[in-house]
């Protein structure tokens, strides 16, 4: 195909086209809105193995217009064929199952959809000389034996293959980095996101009973889950159950926009904590959400989780330094929008029986 018969939607001059894989998942869908407010022109290839094509009508009336292919991100003749029909010129790259307890029952599930995932990614843009990735990682590559809050200097290990892919792709991408010199990574650490689009158009929608803490509280304040189990209450934190750093999933798309202007500037690879740098405790984050939405949340103690840390939160120097990014989103603000989105478009979903 014609290079200049390439479909574009950006609107900014200089602005880029930039491929999202995985982009109607929870935190694509929120990037994507970030990006088309921003001017760049947005491509998604997702194969709505845990979203659906319905997630880019409403990331249209969020935004704007966007181009969107039902393509496996593993399937390199696929993504090629995106890559023959659009000027792309970086990728971020959310595509890869997420659920670590899934992830304990079929290991190989997880290797072969993550790990494929990136490797035909990369080999495609090698082929078409895209030669930026921002790619998803966890604070879960931080393991277990770390003191908070974590740096991105500091060792890794993994308790479960989840995990293990996570610092599988890294250390793909860190080889590839050394290969090739034009090639530029950027790797985002996310801590724990939460909330939805104030919009109210976007939202995490898991299947099944949620494993985690914010989406399981907002189904126990809708009444579909009769009461949260809080997994401990005696670690060494300030009320005996666990904390981490729950960021606000719009603020986390924007850190996307930022590593993106980063990656113009730069060369090689990078990597970066995306959270708040704040702590919450699983009661905390009770006490919030009651507060915020006028609602009650029926709990009882129970044993640790299995692999649970009892403290996970983000050192955010680098990113403030380097990227200029900061999260803005109070607690109070990820608990209200994820009241919103749990009241109205997820519960009608839910009843329409079709998942998002
Ligand atoms: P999500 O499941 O909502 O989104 C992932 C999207 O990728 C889905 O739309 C899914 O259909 C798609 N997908 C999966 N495999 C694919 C493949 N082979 N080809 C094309 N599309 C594929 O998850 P999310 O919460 O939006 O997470 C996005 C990324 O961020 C994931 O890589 C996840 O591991 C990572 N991450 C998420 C969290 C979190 O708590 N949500 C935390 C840290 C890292
Ligand atoms: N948690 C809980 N009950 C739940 C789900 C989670 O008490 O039903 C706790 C969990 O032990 C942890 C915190 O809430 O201390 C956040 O858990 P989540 O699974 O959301 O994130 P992760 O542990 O993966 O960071």
């Amino acid at each position: 195909m014609n290079i200049l018969a390439k479909q574009s939607f950006r609107k900014g001059n200089g602005a880029m086209d930039i491929l999202l894989t995985g982009g109607a998942g929870y935190i694509g869908s929120h990037t994507a809105v970030e990006l088309i407010n921003e001017g760049y022109g947005v491509i998604v290839a997702d194969n709505y193995s845990n979203s659906s094509p319905e997630v880019i009508k409403r990331i249209e009336g969020a935004a704007g217009r966007l181009a969107a292919y039902d393509v496996d991100a593993g399937n390199e003749e696929r993504l090629q064929q995106v890559f023959l029909k659009h000027q792309i010129d970086a990728v971020v790259h959310f595509a890869g199952y997420k659920a670590v307890g899934e992830s304990v029952q079929q290991p190989l599930k997880y290797y072969e959809n993550n790990l494929r995932a990136l490797i035909a990614t990369l080999k495609v843009m090698k082929d078409f000389r895209a030669n930026t990735i921002i790619f998803s990682s966890s604070a879960t590559v931080y393991g277990t034996s770390q003191a908070v809050p974590f740096d991105e200097g500091m060792d890794t290990g993994c308790t479960n293959p989840y995990g293990w892919t996570k610092l599988i792709c890294e250390q793909i991408l860190r080889d590839v980095a050394k290969a090739e010199e034009e090639f530029t990574p950027v790797i985002l650490r996310y801590f724990n996101p939460v909330g939805a689009h104030e919009s109210g158009l976007l939202g995490e929608n898991p299947k099944g009973i949620p494993n985690n803490l914010m989406p399981y509280i907002q189904q126990v304040a809708s009444g579909k889950l009769e009461k949260l189990s809080i997994f401990g209450n005696d670690y060494d934190t300030k009320d005996g159950t666990g904390i981490r750093d729950y960021i606000h999933v719009v603020d986390l798309a924007k850190g996307h926009v930022k590593a993106l202007q980063y990656a113009q500037e730069h060369r090689g690879m990078e990597v970066f904590n995306l959270g708040t740098g704040k702590g919450y405790s699983v009661m905390e984050v009770v006490e919030a959400f009651e507060q915020a939405n006028g609602v009650k949340i029926p709990y009882q103690i129970t044993a640790r989780r299995k692999g649970d840390v009892a403290e996970s939160y983000a050192d955010v120097s680098k990113a403030r330094n380097v990227l200029g990014w900061e999260a803005e989103k109070t607690l109070e603000q990820m608990c209200r929008d994820a009241w919103r989105w749990e009241n109205g478009v997820r519960s009608r979903l839910e009843n329409e029986q079709f998942a998002i």
